[in-house]
């Protein structure tokens, strides 16, 4: 079986070449699932694997707008439809200037084991541009976004394929891309997720990623009797996902010492505050400053310049016993990894979308500490867009309350199939494989019932 994955794995490369995210996120799944293709024949027989690594569909389309200067820009933009088996499209809208149609197979990719873990029905997709909204006026993004979508939207529909935001898309662009979707399609239907409250979008669903990684640490902690409370956590980005993992952290009790950016980043060791939060919040999201900006206003903090040419990110060697990664793919590789063992940390639950090396993956599993592969951690953000779907569908909205509840409900269930399932598998307490092989299983009986499509 080590020879069928190897082989495969040649085979990847070879049709897929610079696509190294690609190749990174495929030989994680592929060493996970050897088992359950060798319990399977029938997965073999019907070339399951083979079949769930070639993207269904791949758009590619060109993005031309223009800049506040009156000169035209030319941008690239991208949709993965991975896998719909088990239900429309779902994945999020990437726009970063490292966007590339690797990055994107990859989180496409990722998606499809993710969305089947949220226990709801969504495939599999993701996209983007390598549009850097950063240092962009309103206008310039609204015009963008508008030029994206008027080629995005004959893709893309409530049943077909629903986008969500990832990194440099958030409430704004989600408004601007909805927007020119209902302009040229002339509906008001559910076909973006992360929309505005008071145009169909669902409470919490700013706030669930963040808040389903901690809840995931939570459940991990949990199954050695310890809690979050009084844990020092070091949390990297300070987008959404850092935000809100950094607000159910001090709801927990615990106290978060790091945020950062493609920059630098901060360490207070007095810990950031309800209040601290709220400024970094307000930098971020409206000012859209950096995050130096926080040790001139909070003096108990230090600033650190960073570069991803660096050997390792200090960021990664404060004591602490969380780590909650929640910028982006490799920010922790095998040097960082041992940094946070050497100091302590134990719980690390990835925000982020395979922020870990394999190395440094290896070196987590070798010590069998309590990691959260992001695929399951982060699941959070997907299944609450899941809800708004559910939630656009009936023309009704859900209390705050009760979205919460059905995240916490959700973010359990997934934490107790990854356990249940690394068990089944013989390698109790990895989640890795816990949540690779649940994710592929359910996904794979789909394709089955299928037949050859
Ligand atoms: P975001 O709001 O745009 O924030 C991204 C943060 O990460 C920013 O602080 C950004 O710094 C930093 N960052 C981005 N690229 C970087 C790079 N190459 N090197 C260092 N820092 C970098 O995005 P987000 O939604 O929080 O997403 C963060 C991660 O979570 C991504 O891996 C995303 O795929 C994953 N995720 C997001 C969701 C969701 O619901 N949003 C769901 C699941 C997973 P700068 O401001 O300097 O760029």
């Amino acid at each position: 079986m080590k020879d069928y994955v190897a082989s495969l794995m040649n085979q990847v490369r070879a049709k897929n070449p610079a696509e190294p995210e690609f190749h990174q996120a495929v030989q994680e799944v592929a060493d996970s699932v050897v088992l359950v293709l060798e319990r399977h024949p029938e997965y073999r027989a019907a070339k399951i694997l083979e079949r769930i690594i070639e993207p269904e569909r791949v758009v590619l389309f060109r993005v031309p707008w223009v800049d506040d200067q009156g000169d035209v820009q030319i941008n690239r933009g991208f949709r993965i439809e991975m896998n719909s088996a088990i239900g429309p499209y779902k994945g999020g809208l990437r726009f970063h200037p490292s966007v590339t149609l690797g990055i994107l197979k990859f989180l496409a990719f990722e998606q499809v084991f993710k969305n089947s873990l949220t226990t709801l029905p969504m495939g599999g997709g993701k996209g983007g541009s390598d549009f850097d909204p950063k240092g962009k006026s309103d206008h310039e993004v609204m015009r963008f976004c508008q030029s994206f979508m008027s080629e995005l939207q004959r893709h893309i529909g409530p049943n077909t394929d629903v986008p969500a935001g990832d990194i440099g898309v958030g409430g704004r662009e989600i408004g601007f891309l909805f927007g020119q979707y209902k302009k040229l399609r002339n509906e008001f239907t559910g076909v973006l997720t992360g929309k505005g409250l008071n145009w169909g979008g669902s409470l919490i669903r700013p706030e669930a990623t963040g808040y389903g990684a901690v809840y995931f640490a939570a459940e991990m902690l949990g199954t050695r009797g310890e809690t979050l409370q009084d844990k020092i956590c070091l949390v990297s980005g300070s987008g959404n996902v850092a935000q809100y993992t950094t607000e159910k952290l001090l709801e927990l009790g615990a106290k978060v010492v790091t945020l950062s950016d493609s920059s630098g980043y901060i360490y207070d060791p007095e810990g950031i505050s309800r209040e601290k939060l709220e400024y970094v919040m307000r930098l971020k999201n409206v000012q859209r400053a950096r995050i130096y900006e926080y040790c001139e206003k909070f003096k108990s903090a230090k600033y650190t310049e960073t570069s991803p040419d660096q050997p390792f990110n200090p960021l990664w060697n404060h004591e602490a016993q969380c780590a909650f990664p929640s910028a982006t793919q490799n920010e922790i590789n095998d040097r960082d990894a041992k940094n946070l063992l050497d100091n302590g940390v134990y719980v690390v639950s990835e925000g982020a979308n395979m922020p870990t090396t394999p190395e440094g993956v290896h070196l987590f599993l070798e010590k069998k500490i309590l990691y959260g592969p992001g695929k399951a951690a982060n699941a959070g953000g997907v299944a609450v867009s899941g809800l708004e779907m559910a939630q656009n569908s009936m023309r009704y909205s859900w209390t705050r309350e009760e979205v919460d509840n059905r995240l916490h409900l959700i973010m359990k269930s997934i934490h107790a199939a990854c356990v249940r399932t690394a068990e089944r598998f013989g390698s109790p307490g990895n989640y890795v494989a816990g949540a690779n092989i649940a994710g592929f299983l359910k996904v794979a009986d789909a394709m089955l019932d299928q037949g050859i499509v």
